[in-house]
């Protein structure tokens, strides 16, 4: 049974490169009907917090990419307990009584070597280590790692392919901390054991535990999970994407309450170190699982190009890019919850949208999201639509006022009033008519138009735009210039 794990630590927001590691985890459990295991990895009782937990599970819960089971470490302290005094028992693992050192300290011991075990203390007796810790000497608890046999660590990972490390080079690695809890290294081990975790996908930035990860499943006498690391990813900068330095770009929220369908992240973040192989970038759901292989994933780091401080470009043009596809492409009606859930946060929501407004609701959403990236252009580029306060853009504004526009817009209003059947052919040749008579081009009025009734010099057709907001609301407008 495939079995994968998603391991956070509720330590802060969730990360868009942990959000693409859920994602890969996900995607490829569901291709090989296996099952996802959420661990939430709280056991660093003081930087976790509960603020942190909701926000991560709000991030994926907004993916839309549900797990099978939730597990909080914290709450398997016991087994992690139990393993390591098995360790102990058998030898694998010893009391090291060094008390805790100053960080100045810790540089000279490493400086000097010692780093790999704090000398004398992997040989003392067992009886003498079993009686200075039941006098209460404190002690954190180590792996012995088997140096002597002079082997080579090594494991075939899925993407970074063969890793060999000479077992000389890997230090006694903590397993239990002087005040007693278990490390990363311990409960991550014990708890992927445990669950039966198949499959390890995570950041590059743990390949280098792997090698303890390993020594510690051989230890325990149980089997160990394959290994896929995924590549970092990259600032604009070059350096490691991190909120500190990059601000909230990182954060998955960011995205959501920017207007971005979950599946157009999730389609942009996949492409973050993987690519299917005919190079697609516009992939749907289905397509993702039929195609994704974490074979296919690249060992270079990623880049997240972004500008600060950019209105249009605040995130990955890519991403923008990928986001205004799938607005256009999702199937209308799977679009509609979302476009409510905007039009309902600016207060334009009507009841008449759930009842005779339906299909005009519809249809206006499918005429505008053609040219639409985000959700929040529903209500900024497409407030004119369902709103009759919308701002008019600088650009849109010069086309209102070339030479005697706003003139002819409003002896248009009087003549569409006038009009006995308001049909897109009757506005048309209404308005061409206008042209004719005062010798101006169609074209000044078209772009007037759409300026005027959308406030945005680039959109739908102006007939579009006529037949959409109606007569009345038409009229209104271009009298009232
Ligand atoms: N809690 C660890 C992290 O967030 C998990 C690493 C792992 O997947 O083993 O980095």
């Amino acid at each position: 049974m495939t079995r994968v794990r998603f391991a956070p630590a509720p330590t802060g927001f969730l990360h868009i490169g942990g959000a693409r590691t859920y994602i890969f985890n996900w995607l490829f459990a569901r291709q090989h009907g296996g099952q996802v295991v959420l661990r939430i990895d709280d056991t660093d009782r003081d930087r976790s917090t509960d603020e942190a937990l909701d926000s991560i599970l709000d991030g994926l819960h907004w993916l839309d990419m549900p797990w099978d089971e939730m597990h909080r470490q914290s709450e398997r302290r016991a087994k992690h307990l139990e393993a390591a005094q098995s360790l102990l028992a058998s030898g694998a693992a010893y009391r090291d009584f060094t008390p805790a050192r100053s960080p100045s300290e810790t540089k000279s011991a490493d400086a000097s070597g010692a780093w790999l075990c704090n000398p004398g203390m992997r040989d003392i007796p067992k009886d003498e280590s079993d009686r200075r810790a039941s006098a209460g000497e404190p002690h954190a608890l180590r792996f012995r790692v088997p140096r002597a046999s002079g082997r080579i660590v090594e494991f075939r990972d899925h993407v970074y392919r063969k890793q060999t490390r000479k077992i000389a080079d890997i230090e006694d690695f903590a397993l239990l901390r002087s005040d007693g809890s278990p490390t990363y290294h311990l409960a991550s081990t014990v708890d992927d054991a445990e669950l039966k975790i198949s499959h390890v996908i995570r950041g590059q930035d743990h390949l280098t535990n792997t090698f303890k990860h390993i020594l510690l499943f051989e230890a325990l006498g149980v089997p160990q999970p394959e290994f896929a690391h995924l590549p970092l990813l990259l600032g604009p900068d070059g350096s490691k994407l991190s909120k500190r330095k990059h601000g909230p770009v990182v954060s998955v929220t960011t995205y959501r309450d920017g207007g971005f369908l979950p599946h157009g992240l999730v389609n942009y973040l996949c492409l973050l170190g993987w690519s299917p192989k005919d190079g697609r970038e516009l992939l749907t759901r289905r397509q993702l699982l039929e195609l994704f292989d974490l074979g296919g994933i690249n060992r270079a780091n990623a880049v997240v190009t972004f500008e600060e401080d950019s209105d249009e470009n605040w995130a990955d043009p890519k991403a923008l890019w990928i986001n205004g596809q799938q607005l256009r492409t999702v199937p209308l009606q799977d679009l509609m919850p979302a476009v409510e859930q905007e039009l309902r946060a600016a207060g334009w929501w009507q009841p008449a949208y759930e009842d005779e407004r339906r299909e005009w609701l519809a249809s206006t959403v499918d005429l505008l999201r053609s040219r639409f990236t985000t959700l929040k252009d529903f209500t900024l580029r497409g407030a004119a639509y369902f709103s009759d306060s919308f701002p008019i853009e600088p650009k849109a504004l010069k086309n209102m006022d070339k030479a005697g526009a706003r003139e002819l817009l409003r002896a248009l209003g009087d003549r569409l009033d006038r009009l006995a059947d308001f049909s897109p052919e009757n506005v048309e040749a209404e308005l061409r008519s206008l042209a004719e008579e005062r010798e101006v081009k169609a074209g000044l009025i078209i772009n007037a138009s759409r300026a005027a009734l959308s406030g945005q010099p680039v959109g739908p057709s102006a007939f579009a735009i006529f037949g959409t907001l109606g007569r009345q609301r038409v009229v209104e407008r271009l009298r009232n210039l």
